[in-house]
């Protein structure tokens, strides 16, 4: 299949083109045409499968004729700022060669920015829920509205944004198209698109929670402070000729990085406060092998086409277990093996037990013969772990404990009404 075929006009393949798409993804060849075609869709796929393409070319392809007098044709709802950024770069880069205006509305940034950039007319708006009704309450319309999308609304609605959608939704004129995409069906996301789409079409594309049979996987126990140390021994020690090394954050991303360069390792960082022009360059670096070790935060490695990669190192679990899978899918490809290899501290045996329970499979435990984690630092952390586990566990009894009374309450007080009735 190619982006032609499929029916993307010309200025969309040259900015294809410049980003190096070859051809489409599998979402993207089921969501462009019918999305062409003004059908409402739903679509489960995952971050990384091209799903943001899938709505924003055949999106682009639909305004590309602008009219004069009308206000936002297009508003994309994303449940972060980190991923509205990442959608606007996509989006912007898709359109270079087309005279589109995309707007970007997320908190954290200046309101009457935002607003003087809405006055001066914009095509498409990509937004949180929360700063979306906060600019419509400010007097931005949506009657002109032509396309509605929600991103990853699992996430939203797993966020508590049920509420703004519900109040959004009225806002926007009747005749308009939706599209959902979602990374899990789910009750809420089931109960959310009877509400807002009209004889959709469905796509699945979203990969299982399973990690692929042909990855060796394996958990090293050492100290936090000792983890610098022991990724550059094991670089070193078996001769990984490349390794994609995952931080949690961008912080201990660049920390790292520093560290490994004292060791003398060509080390090359991704994550989301770099540029997209120095990710590209990044990435570029590493597939033409001059960069030994890639270190990402799962944001900027969503959708890493990097093939044959044979090792994969978890310098930090990631704070949502689906990451891991995330992560672990980008070596074994293709029936290859891999080896993805986690150091984890004593913070993260919890962690690790919810990986677990995701995957439905053990990891193995073991020690590096001279990076023995402390036991002394052991035995006085697991206390303030299991401590703080304890507090959790009193907190979710007492929310728990408070919402039952209060229902108790609230169908007290219909009895009443209804009585009295
Ligand atoms: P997404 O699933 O939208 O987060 O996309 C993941 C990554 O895949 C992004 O970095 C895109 O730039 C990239 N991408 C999207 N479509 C394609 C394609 N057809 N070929 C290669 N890479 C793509």
């Amino acid at each position: 299949m190619s982006f032609e075929k499929l029916g993307v006009f010309k200025p969309l393949l040259d900015a294809i083109k410049d980003l190096g798409y070859t051809e489409p993804t599998l979402v993207q060849t089921r969501a462009i045409p019918l999305v062409l075609g003004k059908k409402d869709l739903f679509a489960t796929a995952q971050t990384g499968t091209g799903k943001t393409a899938a709505f924003a070319l055949p999106i682009l392809q639909r305004l590309r004729k602008p009219i004069a007098g009308k206000g936002v044709r297009a508003v994309i709802l994303s449940p972060t700022r980190e991923l509205s950024i990442q959608i606007y770069e996509d989006i912007s880069a898709l359109s270079k060669y087309m005279d589109i205006k995309t707007t970007i509305l997320v908190g954290g940034k200046d309101l009457d920015k935002q607003r003087e950039a809405l006055k001066n007319g914009t095509e498409i708006v990509i937004a949180t829920p929360g700063r979306l009704l906060e600019h419509i309450e400010n007097g931005l319309y949506l009657k002109d509205v032509e396309i509605f999308v929600l991103d990853e609304a699992d996430r939203m609605l797993d966020m508590g944004f049920t509420k703004d959608i519900r109040k959004i939704h009225p806002l926007l004129p009747k005749r308009h198209q939706t599209l959902l995409f979602c990374a899990t069906f789910s009750d809420k996301v089931r109960k959310l698109s009877k509400l807002i789409l009209t004889k959709p079409a469905f796509i699945e594309t979203a990969k299982k929670n399973t990690t692929v049979d042909t990855i060796n996987q394996v958990a090293y126990l050492v100290d936090t402070t000792r983890k610098a140390e022991l990724l550059a021994y094991l670089i070193g020690s078996r001769n990984f000729p490349q390794v994609l090394v995952f931080t949690r954050t961008k912080v201990s991303a660049d920390e790292l990085a520093e560290e490994l360069k004292k060791d003398g390792l060509k080390c090359g960082v991704l994550h989301g406060d770099r540029t997209k022009a120095n990710r590209l360059k990044t990435l570029h670096q590493f597939k033409e092998g001059k960069i030994r070790v890639l270190i990402a935060t799962d944001i900027a490695s969503r959708g890493l086409d990097i093939e044959e990669l044979p090792y994969v190192i978890n310098y930090e679990l990631p704070a949502i277990p689906e990451d891991y899978v995330h992560r672990v899918g980008r070596t074994g490809r293709a029936g290859r093996e891999g080896e993805a290899i986690s150091l984890i501290d004593i913070y993260e045996k919890y962690d690790i037990r919810a990986i677990e329970k995701l995957i439905g499979k053990k990891i193995p435990q073991e020690v590096v013969e001279g990076f023995e984690p402390d036991p002394n630092i052991r035995r006085k952390d697991v206390d303030e772990v299991k401590l703080k586990a304890e507090h959790k566990k009193i907190e979710n009894k007492r929310v728990r404990h408070y919402n039952r009374n209060r229902r108790d309450r609230v169908s007290n007080k219909k009895r009443k009404t209804t009585k009295r009735d």
